[in-house]
């Protein structure tokens, strides 16, 4: 970067998460200075189409929205912090937890709000222990999730997160926390194997570690409806009924991680409706606020507060809770990010237009280096590949999909390459017109990758 460049004092002053600090330390960062709609712009003025709405958060996209900053003014004049501790409470809070219970995808009884999805997964991950000790069973500590998922990056929830990036350096996943299969069909499918029966295989494997573990140890299961920053993992049909099945006959809570489903990302209000998902407990941030303000929700069934409630009066109080947990301005503008989802029927039309995302992400099928395209409502992937026959990837030294990242930001699309997966999950409010100047672009990016890999010899 330039000295003195906002890009060289970048460099100088910031780690950056989920980043390379040597690719950093040569290319500088990308500086994004303002949005509009499913676009964002750097500072040099060069537009890009946000293909993952930041975060997978930013539904109703870029722009100021003026409702929601006078919001926010109101409210900080009004009383710019308060907190649920100690028998206080706030109207913003109480609003949006009612909005909350009055959405759920199945009747729920309270609301825990934090600050963002990993401190809910945590939450939720010591109400569970709450639980199970107030039962009087405290064996029944053990959590399962799943390989690639992505839960959080507390220790707890990076535990449960299921990816090596977040396991290798930092000495997790810690005791209790254990991964079963991944549901992804064509990467750990046997030859011909049925999506059927591969279902079948993923809930029997399930019920093989709960029953090699002791089913009285074990206290939940967690898992998101579509697996996102694990590489957009869509579960095969049948395959969450069996899961749930197996759960059932072991009396382990279920918790759904909706953080990225929630909120119309998946066509329906909730993944959970998606996929027909029962949960005991759920928890949700991002496109709750639209990202705009740092907020997340754990909702529990009567069955789970009831057990807790009991335990917490008998010894006094319930000894958890987060500083900015529900932070009355965040509460503020996640009940109107709500009401402008309702005015503008903005689930709907994420109904509407997913399909037709998914529809033309599919013409890039046959692009030599597409192996699979997959995805529902607007969640998708795209997983490269170095041989489509044998589904072979890249070795991740060869640089191939920092060289597809590159192609993406030339032709102007931002979005993740995780792993060999690259991921849309665009904001909710982009177009049929936006959807098909992406695609054109990302099927750009491919071919320069590929023209690249020839020239470099990386096939
Ligand atoms: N759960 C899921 C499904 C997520 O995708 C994420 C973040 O991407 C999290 C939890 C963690 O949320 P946060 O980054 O707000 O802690």
């Amino acid at each position: 970067p330039r000295p003195n460049s906002a890009a060289a004092r970048d460099v100088r002053s910031q780690l950056h998460p989920y980043t390379n600090p040597l690719a950093l330390e040569q290319d500088g960062p990308v500086i994004v200075t303002r949005g509009d709609g499913a676009w964002v712009e750097d500072e040099a003025g060069a537009r890009y189409i946000e293909g993952l709405a930041g975060l997978w958060c930013t539904a109703l996209g870029f722009s100021a929205e003026e409702r929601l900053a006078r919001v926010a003014y109101d409210q900080m004049r009004m009383l710019a912090f308060y907190h649920p501790f100690g028998q206080k409470a706030h109207l913003p809070g109480i609003d949006l937890a009612e909005a909350l219970l009055a959405m759920a995808p199945v009747p729920m009884s309270k609301v825990l709000f934090s600050g963002s999805g990993s401190e809910a997964n945590d939450t939720a991950l010591k109400l569970i222990r709450f639980y199970n000790n107030a039962l009087g069973r405290p064996e029944k500590k053990k959590v399962i999730s799943r390989i690639k998922a992505y839960h959080g990056v507390t220790l707890a929830t990076a535990s449960l997160t299921g990816l090596p990036n977040n396991h290798r350096d930092f000495d997790l996943p810690m005791p209790g926390i254990l991964h079963t299969s991944c549901p992804h069909h064509y990467r750990f499918a046997l030859e011909g194997e049925s999506p059927e029966a591969f279902a079948t295989r993923c809930a029997d494997d399930l019920e093989a570690l709960i029953q090699a573990e002791g089913p009285e140890t074990i206290a939940a299961f967690f898992a998101e409806p579509v697996m996102g920053a694990g590489g957009v993992i869509v579960p095969p049909p049948t395959y969450f009924e069996k899961i749930q099945a197996v759960l059932k006959r072991h009396d382990i809570l279920f918790v759904v991680d909706e953080v990225i489903c929630g909120f119309g990302r998946t066509g329906n209000v909730w993944g959970s409706q998606t996929f027909g998902l029962e949960p005991d407990m759920l928890t949700c941030a991002k496109q709750l606020s639209s990202g705009y303000m740092p907020l997340s929700a754990l909702m529990m069934t009567e069955k789970v507060y009831q057990v807790i409630r009991d335990n917490a009066g008998r010894i006094g109080i319930l000894g958890h809770g987060y500083t900015y947990g529900g932070h009355p301005v965040s509460c503020a503008v996640a009940r109107e990010v709500l009401r402008l989802y309702e005015e503008r029927d903005l689930f709907a039309h994420a109904a509407t237009v997913g399909p037709v995302m998914q529809k033309r992400l599919r013409t890039l099928a046959d692009h030599p280096l597409v192996g699979e395209v997959r995805g529902v409502g607007l969640v998708a992937g795209v997983e490269i590949v170095r041989d489509k026959a044998s589904r072979q990837p890249f070795d991740p030294a060869q640089g191939v999909g920092l060289a597809i990242g590159r192609n993406l930001h030339r032709h102007g699309v931002i979005t993740r390459v995780i792993g060999d997966t690259v991921a849309f999950s665009p904001p909710l409010i982009i177009t049929e017109e936006e959807i098909d100047a992406m695609v054109s672009r990302v099927a750009r990016a491919l071919d320069d990758t590929l023209a690249w890999c020839r020239a470099e010899d990386k096939l």
